[in-house]
């Protein structure tokens, strides 16, 4: 089956794109999702997470104490780095699992930080970014959350920048100030319709198509 990697930054509106291929039939898988899945309580993580930082790394409801750990990430990288090599073999596999489960006319992984991660690449066949730009993705994240521009942008500072996704993408939708939810919609099916041909041709065919094309 055909494998999308869906990525883009902090409100570029991936989870908008990845809706309507949702309805047009793809299976999407939403490691975000996972990862939540993971932490909440009595989740797959959660004891390893125990016993890599303590006691005070989970909940007394047995979840992610994730106030305690966004605090020590921000101040300690090696930490940063421990909680990654836990959480992110774990998000892999349920990924993973999830694909092999799901039905759809191709799958398409949300993964936020494809880019940044390295992980995916050999992962899926193609990688489409929803492509914003920086003062938009500001706008849309502060009316969705009501964190400060200083916040957002601390964030996407952390991410990868515009170019950077862009030089990795093999498709892109462009989702930014000037795109209207109709044009989006109009983008995304255009794109749908090639990967539905793509999923076609591919049939039951394993292998990558990106370095292909
Ligand atoms: P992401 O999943 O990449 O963080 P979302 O899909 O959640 O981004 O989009 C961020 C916010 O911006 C949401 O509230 C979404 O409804 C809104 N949004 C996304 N694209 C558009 C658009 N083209 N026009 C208006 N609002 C949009």
């Amino acid at each position: 089956m055909l494998n999308i990697g869906l990525t883009g930054g902090i409100g570029s509106g991936k989870s908008r794109v990845a809706d309507l291929l949702a309805q047009w039939g793809a299976a999407i898988i939403d490691t975000d999702a996972i990862a939540h899945a993971l932490t909440a309580p009595q989740g797959q993580a959660v004891p390893a997470l125990r016993e890599a930082f303590g006691e005070q790394a989970v909940t007394a409801e047995g979840a992610l104490n994730r106030a305690w750990m966004r605090e020590l990430i921000f101040r300690d990288p090696a930490a940063k780095a421990r909680l990654e090599g836990i959480l992110h073999p774990l998000i892999s596999r349920c990924a993973r699992e999830q694909g092999e489960r799901a039905r759809g006319a191709y799958r398409v992984f949300v993964v936020p930080l494809l880019v940044e991660s390295g992980r995916w690449r050999d992962k899926v066949d193609r990688i489409c970014v929803v492509d914003c730009d920086p003062e938009t993705q500001v706008s849309r994240v502060g009316q969705r959350s009501g964190l400060t521009p200083d916040g957002i942008r601390a964030i996407m500072a952390a991410q990868s920048t515009r170019e950077g996704r862009l030089q990795r993408a093999d498709d892109v939708i462009l989702n930014d100030g000037a795109t209207s939810p109709a044009l989006l919609h109009e983008r995304t099916k255009i794109m749908h319709d090639r990967w539905i041909a793509l999923a076609a041709i591919l049939g039951t065919a394993p292998g990558r198509l990106a370095s292909a094309s």
